[in-house]
């Protein structure tokens, strides 16, 4: 059986200059205890950089977790511009 990082290897995006996702307060990520979103995103775009989440948003996989997994609601997300974002294969 194949892992899922493997699986994750052979998808396509189209990368939009502009980001989909936001932190809305980072101090609110400051305090937050165990920072959540850096375990439960598949695509690991958030990440803790010393003193701020870092968000890769090029390899989001638009599953829209964070939307309900960030306790704080503290994220603001959209699906990215039309066109754009990942690009899922088939079969
Ligand atoms: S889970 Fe939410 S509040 Fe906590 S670090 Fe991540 S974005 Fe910030
Ligand atoms: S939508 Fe899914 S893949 Fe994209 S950042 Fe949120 S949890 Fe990660």
């Amino acid at each position: 059986m194949s892992k899922i990082e493997d699986k994750l290897y052979t998808t396509r995006y189209r990368v939009d200059h502009n980001t989909h996702l936001k932190i809305a307060d980072m101090e609110v990520c400051r305090k937050c205890e165990g920072k959540p979103c850096t375990i439960f995103c598949p695509a690991k775009v958030y990440i803790w950089d010393e003193d701020h989440i870092r968000v890769v948003y090029e390899g989001c996989l638009e599953c829209g977790s964070c939307r309900i997994g960030c306790p704080y609601f503290n994220i603001t997300w959209n699906f990215p511009r039309g066109g754009y974002g990942v690009q899922h294969k088939f079969g």
